[in-house]
């Protein structure tokens, strides 16, 4: 390249964007653009591979298709591939995936995506809520010892979608009435002291008794001992669920009171809080994949786009026991 040539090329460096520089990077290190993700997706089946129809594990190999090698099941005919029975299945573009699990870790919203990769933002949404759908599931399967319950509201939200049942408000917008109404959605978290945690959505209005009874027993030691704050909801599902309680009086101006207090979950409430703006308001359907992304960040279990591409297959890191 001439000089003068390369010079104005240079000039241009600032304009990348960060996905831009990364895939430079690559390309200068030598690495073929995009067949990481391939590979990975090719790697991470191999264990499980088997077909999706009759799962006989007697097949061949029956040439590719769409970037992936193609089985074809000896039992029954039916070909499949990699990524055949995931969330994964039938999308395009697979060599931009592991830069789009690097946006999910950045938190990036679907038009920043979009941008990034060079997609459309309808193909970055779908990936979005296709990556989470296993991704999510990452999550503790019981609570132990103090376990700290709170609850937090966000206002409903229909964002995205074709009817809304009320007037539209403007990028997340006021609640009409004061306090807790129908117009808020209920998300209880509830976070033992080794952080590990678990959100549910209980929906629209107050959180109650009941709301607690369903979600909680199946996921908490029977011993745990429950702090949360003097809410009546929470001393009435300890007493019907035979659990021990702790309530701390925040009006009252006492936080911590020894063991007894709720700031660890309060902390999460407030990370969840100030993540979620970063999207301008959260359709009320997506929420779950919200709250599992955002586990997924604050749990720190999941730290490279390799891992989080991984997952979205179903395969997680293995749990470290505490
Ligand atoms: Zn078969």
């Amino acid at each position: 390249m001439l000089q003068m040539q390369w010079k104005a090329l240079i000039a241009q460096f600032a304009e990348l964007s960060r996905h831009q520089r990364q895939q430079g990077m690559k390309l200068l290190c030598g690495a073929p653009p995009g067949q990481a993700s391939v590979a990975l997706i090719e790697r991470t089946a191999q264990a499980r591979l088997c077909c999706s129809v009759c799962r006989s594990l007697h097949f061949h190999r029956h040439g590719h298709a769409n970037d992936l090698q193609r089985y074809r099941c000896v039992s029954c005919g039916k070909t499949f591939n990699a990524l055949t029975g995931t969330p994964l299945a039938h999308l395009r573009h697979k060599a931009l995936w592991l830069d789009y699990a690097d946006c999910l870790l950045n938190s990036d919203s679907v038009r920043k995506a979009a941008q990034q990769l060079g997609i459309h933002r309808n193909t970055s949404f779908r990936w979005r809520h296709r990556f989470l759908a296993l991704a999510k599931t990452d999550r503790p399967r019981c609570l132990h010892g103090i376990t700290e319950a709170d609850e937090m509201y966000l206002l409903e939200s229909e964002k995205g979608a074709r009817h809304l049942r009320r007037p539209a408000r403007r990028r997340g917008g006021h609640a009409l009435q004061h306090g807790i109404s129908s117009e808020q959605v209920c998300i209880l978290v509830a976070r033992d002291r080794t952080g590990q945690t678990l959100d549910f959505v209980t929906g629209k209005g107050q959180l109650s008794k009941q709301h607690l009874l369903h979600c909680l027993p199946p996921v908490i030691d029977r011993d745990i001992l429950l702090v949360s704050d003097g809410h009546a909801a929470y001393a009435a599902f300890a007493r019907e669920a035979g659990i021990s309680h702790q309530a701390v009086n925040l009006r009252a101006g006492i936080r911590v009171r020894g063991a007894a207090h709720v700031q660890n979950v309060n902390a999460y409430h407030s990370r969840l809080r100030g993540w979620l703006s970063i999207f301008h308001g959260v359709a009320t359907r997506y929420l779950p994949s919200y709250l599992g992304w955002r586990w997924i960040l604050d749990a720190r279990r999941i730290l490279s786009a390799e891992t989080l591409l991984k997952a979205t297959l179903g395969e997680f890191p293995h749990l470290t026991v505490t």
